[in-house]
């Protein structure tokens, strides 16, 4: 814990942050009674806040995103020494470990050739949307400009990304929403709304229902597919088998662009560097942000093949035909430095490796909890990216309360370990217990977190 501030320091921070900040997601009516969580330091997997109380954190600083750990001075340095040597330039120029981390990151990305500089993942889907719309006017006179979402995905906060959003209580109240982007069913097994759903070849029959809403929309105006490889805050939603290469085939029968976003998956979370590559698809866009620099920096990318990126080079005498965009702070240079040196971390350390290991043992683990706690409906996910689906009634599966689910969130908070569900508000939801440690983390770690999941279910369900 940082010796450097005294309790008065600590005592104010407190104080200002009352007074000033205005919290993400969260309802400040709470701040009356209790302090906020000011997390004071950071130091592999665990967190320090102002009472100096230490947490495990099973959640990466809270959605996924420091993958290496906290507290890694190699990062801070290449950050450090890339801004006194140049801090920022616009966009259009170019930059030393821009041209770095491009390379490397597309040298883990067989079929893709470009990357795209910006700050969030909400604005790489927002540019992605917007060469979808580009390339439509372009080759389609503006009619192939329909993107299809997924009922529970979720691709960011803007409008445009709230219109391509499959969680229903994220967009309530913040409409009206941009024209143009088609919502198809979710690929669920264990929530499959369709009773004629089949128990076998599930996978192919969940994908074949886009190409339903492809048929019903026209396959001449929809332009491209916006999927995440695993659901994230919509439920931890691992693919069926045989879903992604019949969505692979659908995009390729209908000439439609399959942008695949990896804001949470990206950057070894599921155990390789990105989601897709477990499911052997090609996709011609990327988006990724979280775990490209652990939240060293703020970085985000939009990768692309080059057939897509030549649909913008053609004509050149064309004054309109570029990418008409630009992102001010895609000029940083702190992110891709703090990126070449996180990417290092990542494949010198071996924890492509260690998540592949860990995850199957959290999730073997996760399922043999469910033999003890009936009240874990449903268990799934992919390398250190977890989900423990909670329920009131096994056979029914019915949805357990959000408010009993936030119970066991806190009940962990007081074990001081910190984890996470799914997004509140909404039935059907809200009831998804979050798991997602650092890449670092050790079996030790892992026992420790479900040990506390274990005490929290038997507190909170008896
Ligand atoms: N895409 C996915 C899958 C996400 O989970 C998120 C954020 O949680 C976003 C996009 C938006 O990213 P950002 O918050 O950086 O704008």
């Amino acid at each position: 814990m940082d010796g450097n501030l005294s309790p008065n320091d600590l005592s104010h921070i407190v104080e200002a942050d009352k007074a000033h900040v205005w919290h993400h997601l969260i309802q400040h009516k709470q701040f009356e009674s209790k302090d906020p969580n000011v997390i004071i330091e950071g130091k592999g997997m665990r967190v320090w806040n102002q009472a100096g109380k230490e947490h495990l954190d099973a959640v990466s600083g809270g959605v996924w995103t420091v993958n290496v750990g906290y507290g890694r001075e190699e990062i801070a340095k290449a950050v450090y020494d890339q801004l006194i040597k140049l801090n920022y330039f616009a966009g259009a120029a170019g930059s030393v470990p821009g041209a770095l981390f491009a390379e490397k990151l597309i040298s883990k990305m067989p079929g893709m050739s470009r990357v795209y500089y910006c700050n969030s993942g909400s604005e790489a889907n927002e540019k992605a949307f917007k060469m979808v719309r580009q390339i439509a006017h372009k080759r389609y006179g503006g009619k192939k400009n329909k993107i299809l979402f997924r009922d529970r995905d979720y691709h960011g906060t803007t409008i445009g990304c709230l219109s391509a959003g499959g969680q229903d209580e994220r967009n309530a109240q913040y409409g009206p929403f941009a024209p143009g982007f088609v919502r198809v069913p979710h690929c669920l097994e264990y929530r499959a709304a369709d009773q004629s759903a089949p128990k076998q070849h599930y996978g192919e029959w969940a994908a074949d229902q886009i190409e339903q809403v492809i048929l019903r929309e026209g396959p001449d105006t929809v332009g491209a597919l916006c999927l995440e490889p695993v659901t994230a805050g919509g439920g931890v939603i691992t693919p069926p088998e045989g879903y992604w290469p019949r969505v692979q085939e659908i995009c390729r029968k209908y000439d439609i662009l399959l942008h695949i976003d990896e804001v949470v998956c990206g950057l070894g979370r599921t155990g390789t560097w990105f989601g897709y590559q477990h499911y052997g698809v090609q996709p011609d866009m990327v988006t990724m942000a979280k775990g490209v620099a652990s939240g060293y920096a703020a970085i985000a990318c939009l990768t692309t093949t080059e057939a897509v990126f030549d649909m913008f080079k053609d004509n050149a005498d064309d004054p309109m035909n570029y990418f008409r965009d630009i992102s001010t702070f895609g000029g940083c240079t702190a992110g891709p430095a703090a990126a070449m040196e996180n990417m290092r971390i990542i494949e010198d350390e071996g924890l492509l490796e260690n998540t592949n290991a860990m995850g199957d043992y959290m999730l073997g683990k996760l399922a043999e909890m469910q033999d003890k706690h009936t009240v874990i409906g449903d268990v799934r996910g992919k390398g250190l990216f977890l989900g423990a689906e909670l329920v009131a009634d096994r056979d029914t599966r019915e949805p357990m309360a959000e408010k009993r689910v936030q119970a066991v969130v806190a009940d962990c908070m007081g074990q001081g370990v910190i984890i996470g569900a799914t997004n509140r508000s909404v039935p059907g939801y809200n009831n998804t217990l979050c798991f997602s440690p650092a890449l670092i983390a050790t079996k030790d770690d892992i026992d420790h977190i479900l040990s506390a999941v274990d005490g929290a279910l038997t507190r909170v369900f008896g």
